[in-house]
């Protein structure tokens, strides 16, 4: 048995993770703000810390005899950043680098959830991790922060961490009824409700989108491959679906016959998204194989 802290174990991605270390007979405690997590997400008996992640270091206790940090804790949306800059920033960056200074003092490795939004719009597809990074956003920013941090925490610190640079992650728990939901969970909820679903422009726009579960297997491997040279991998699956696509393939999955309404395009929209899986393939060992249509069903079943 082993000991594991899941910050933001609340959350969407953070419950899948929690949930798999604690079935495997693993100990997992959390700390979560429950900003946008709840209590609900997580086996009855996991001990949970509802506390700030800037406080994460006044609570030793979580950190004794800890094999591995997961730090997902985040304000997990861009248009919040967009809103709340310097708040956003607090939690995104500072809270990441709070998270560092606790392994540290206790002498336990990190692995972090970084984003594709560091790298921007994109000069190449599929996007690699040695690509140029020029986040777009407050919340891109701040991710790459979170990277940069990284190589303070193994270089100066000497704590071994991975980052790992989630796509668009879709999958049960994700809150179709957050005003900053991703697009996957919101045309799940619309069509299973038989409403139209809002396509922003002309829905020819592409994203690579992973399911939870591979997520998590991949957390659970960037663990064994955390470094003092702070390493980065794509969590991706190397295929671009666009959301006239996703909006089908998921009607198909329901059974349902998809009536979609065109709005305007959305400023600053990134036209195209798909990630390079190779690092993921040689560094972790695994691919992101989860076909769309099983992912999907999943969430439908839980939906
Ligand atoms: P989520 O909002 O469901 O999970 C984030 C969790 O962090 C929540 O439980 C929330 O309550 C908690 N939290 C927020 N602010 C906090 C604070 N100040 N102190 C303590 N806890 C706090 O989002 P998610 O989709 O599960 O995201 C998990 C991680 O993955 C985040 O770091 C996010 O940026 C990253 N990520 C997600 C995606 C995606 O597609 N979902 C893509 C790229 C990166």
């Amino acid at each position: 048995m082993a000991r594991y802290l899941v910050t933001g174990g609340a959350g969407f991605i953070g419950s899948h993770l929690v949930e798999a270390l604690h079935s495997d007979g693993h100990a997992v405690a959390v700390l979560d703000d429950l900003s946008t997590g709840r209590r609900e997400n997580l086996p009855a008996d996991a001990p949970l810390v509802v506390d700030d992640i800037n406080r994460i270091g006044a609570h030793p206790d979580l950190w004794r005899g800890l094999d591995g940090c997961f730090h997902l804790a985040a304000v997990a949306s861009v248009q919040r950043g967009t809103e709340d800059w310097a708040g956003c920033h607090d939690v995104n960056a500072r809270g990441t680098i709070a998270v560092f200074e606790a392994a540290r003092d206790h002498g336990v490795p990190v692995v972090y959830a970084s984003s594709a939004a560091v790298y921007g719009d994109p000069i190449a597809l599929p996007q690699a991790e040695d690509a140029l990074l020029r986040p777009l956003t407050a919340y891109g920013a701040d991710k790459l922060a979170s990277e940069l941090h990284a190589r303070v925490a193994g270089g100066v610190h000497g704590v071994p961490t991975h980052g790992l640079r989630f796509f668009n992650v879709y999958g049960p728990r994700q809150d179709p009824r957050s005003p900053y939901s991703g697009v996957v969970s919101v045309f799940c909820d619309r069509l299973l409700a038989d409403r139209p679903i809002v396509v922003h422009g002309d829905g020819a726009q592409s994203r690579d989108f992973v399911a939870v579960a591979d997520v998590v297997r991949a957390l659970r491997a960037a663990l064994g491959a955390a470094a003092l040279d702070a390493p980065v991998t794509n969590v991706c699956t190397g295929r671009s679906t666009s959301v006239l696509e996703l909006s089908h393939t998921l009607a198909r999955v329901i059974g349902v016959t998809p009536r979609v309404s065109h709005g305007p395009a959305r400023v600053g929209d990134i036209r195209h998204s798909v990630g390079d899986p190779a690092r993921l393939h040689e560094t972790l060992g695994m691919t992101a194989e989860t076909p769309l249509a099983e992912g999907l069903a999943a969430l439908v079943a839980w939906a």
